[in-house]
């Protein structure tokens, strides 16, 4: 891990004021935006400015994240968390970003005892206490229903409660046997449609692990609500009581400002 950090060009935070020209050059990448109300739009700026200014961003392999990049990320990191706050992302504080895709080292022990290193590919990564990771060359484009940057931080709210599981600390009034029976529902169905080689609407990584399902399908409630409320509308109404926020109802009828603590 440490020679790994060692490649990694630091650069300091720049909470300058944003200029106009910027705030529109990056909301233009992010379609999903049109389906926010103005004043859940209002506030994602702001939850996006405080987040500029309390996250350290570096660069790897010589990429420096310039405002473009930060601001984007930003932006992006903060939807999960239009309802809760940004007191569900403290405790950590680097955001660091590759230019493209990398390498992660790993180092497994199997039942057996047997250790296995192997390197794999990466897009993103989210470190429990740590940093999030990610690959600007991904963060930047935009796919239906694909967003790296929501993945990595809903797996951040998702350690919340220790490991990742698919099962962050849920709110007062939630329940966990919902939360459970309609997260190992669809998983099971999912995983199921996709050993059967199936074409699916979300993305198959969501397979590998109910961790990586909350993923994958935070990333879809936000950017494609309809795709996951046609699949699995259960746990679409699960991720909507978590999030605070159905993206399918219509602006006029949400509730709005309730920036609440998880
Ligand atoms: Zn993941």
């Amino acid at each position: 891990m440490f020679r790994f950090l060692q490649k990694i060009f630091r650069t300091g935070p720049d909470p300058a004021r944003i200029a106009a020209p910027l705030w529109q050059a990056v909301e233009a990448c992010q379609p999903w935006l049109e389906r926010l109300a103005p004043a859940d739009r209002t506030a994602l700026r702001s939850l996006a400015l405080e987040f500029l200014e309390t996250k350290v961003f570096s660069g790897a392999q010589d990429f420096e994240p310039d405002n473009f990049v930060r601001l984007s990320i930003a932006l992006q990191a903060c939807l999960p968390v239009l309802r809760l706050g940004l007191a569900a992302y403290s405790g950590w504080q680097g955001v660091i970003v590759y230019p493209d895709d990398f390498v992660i080292p790993r180092r497994i022990v199997d039942a057996d005892g047997v250790l296995h290193e192997y390197e794999e590919d990466a897009l993103g990564e989210a470190w429990d206490g740590g940093p999030v990771i990610l690959a600007w060359s991904a963060s930047r484009e935009m796919q239906e229903g694909i967003n790296v940057v929501i993945h990595e931080f809903a797996h951040k709210l998702d350690m919340l409660g220790g490991e990742a599981d698919g099962e962050p600390p849920l709110h007062a009034g939630m329940s966990v046997e919902a939360w459970q029976h309609a997260l190992d529902d669809a998983f099971d169905d999912f995983r199921d449609r996709v050993d059967q080689g199936e074409a699916t609407t979300l993305d198959p990584y969501a397979a590998e692990h109910p961790a990586e399902f909350f993923a994958v399908c935070s990333e879809t409630f936000f950017t494609e609500p309809e795709i996951l409320m046609t699949s699995y509308p259960e746990f679409y109404r699960q991720l909507s009581l978590f999030y605070r926020i159905d993206l399918l109802e219509p602006p006029g009828t949400r509730e709005t400002g309730a920036h609440s603590k998880i």
